[in-house]
């Protein structure tokens, strides 16, 4: 059983008197243990699913799903207070913005130790437990890569930089001992080495100690030798869904195969300052999607039956939505 199992999601918003469609029947699963990236453009609806798992959805938001659920749990259906549980204790979140996820007014040691739910923390007396919460606020800031503890926990998040910040969100996530982490584009504007280290932090933890991980970004081509799965979403659509390996090698949807297309490449063939292959135009705006396939009009391959919202396709584990899929041309 998947950890984190979406289908069929649709959100709809309501703007200037009409209910747009954020997500459009959009399908997503996480397996224990599992990495999986979920990858589109700015603009593709990434950061509105995760707000939708996270529940902080405004109520004023219209959210349906087939099937929502997290460890067979109905996520649509449960208490509020259950749903915090879950956040708590299994879900982490990760913002794309840590500094403005954080709490201005209060050291950043403090807002750790606050994290580190009240059951991880033994101890009979109240000095025991503030120690064992400090102990572990140390060491969780030693683990992502924060070597200067001291001067860190006595800072207000304005002290600090984005890259800081961002292994703050992370070890505010690891103190709850989730079994998922779900990080909105956490390397997004950051340097190539606090990149890196960032995702050899990610992987290791899911290496050690089995945490899955639904990494969101637009980025590729630094996912792309860490994540065992992927989802691609285009105008709040799913596109298409299968293995890394099988995806990277043989795309089925035109858009995958334009995203793989445009990461830069260091082949050795390639000659000074060739231009990266992109689909010409942008993503639309939400309030005026194109009818049937929401690429249509960026497409290469679009034909009239595009006109008509191409139904999921499977072949074993790879999905695609699309009428005309490269590599499978009728003979
Ligand atoms: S359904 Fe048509 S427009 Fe959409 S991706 Fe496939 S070929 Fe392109």
């Amino acid at each position: 059983m998947p950890l984190l199992d979406i289908k069929n999601l649709t959100l709809e918003i309501p703007h200037e008197g009409k209910l747009i469609k954020a997500l459009d029947k959009v399908s997503l699963t996480v397996r224990e243990g599992e990495i999986r990236a979920l990858v589109g453009e700015s603009g593709s609806g990434k950061s509105i699913i995760v707000t939708v798992i996270s529940g902080a959805t405004p109520p004023n938001w219209r959210v349906t799903a087939d099937r929502m659920t997290w460890n067979g749990e109905d996520l649509l259906n449960i208490s509020a207070e259950r749903r915090r549980t879950i956040m708590n204790r299994e879900i982490a979140v990760v913002f794309q913005n840590p500094l403005t996820a954080l709490d201005p007014s209060v050291k950043i040691g403090a807002q750790i130790k606050e994290s580190i739910p009240n059951e991880l923390v033994v101890g009979k007396y109240f000095w025991q437990r503030a120690a064992r919460r400090k102990k572990t606020t140390i060491s969780t800031l030693h683990k992502v890569g924060i070597k200067d503890h001291l001067g860190v926990m006595n800072s207000y998040p304005h002290e600090i930089s984005t890259g800081i910040g961002q292994r703050i969100m992370l070890a505010m996530a690891l103190v709850a001992q989730p079994k998922i982490i779900i990080a909105d584009d956490p390397t997004r504007g950051m340097e190539t080495k606090t990149k890196t280290q960032i995702l050899k932090l990610l992987t290791k933890l899911n290496v050690t100690r089995s945490v899955a991980v639904l990494f969101v970004s637009h980025d590729l081509l630094a996912i792309a030798s860490m994540a065992n799965s992927m989802t691609v979403l285009y105008c709040g659509q799913t596109v298409e869904s299968g293995k890394m390996k099988n995806l990277k090698k043989r795309p089925l949807h035109p858009y995958t195969k334009a995203l793989i297309d445009s990461a830069p490449s260091f082949r050795s063939d390639l000659s000074h300052k060739t231009l990266l292959p992109a689909l010409s135009g942008s993503i639309p705006a939400l309030q005026n999607v194109p009818i049937g396939c929401r690429l249509g009009p960026r497409c290469p391959r679009a034909q009239r039956e595009c006109v008509n919202v191409p139904s999921p396709r499977r072949i074993h584990e790879h999905t695609y939505s699309c009428h005309f899929p490269l590599h499978r041309e009728k003979r």
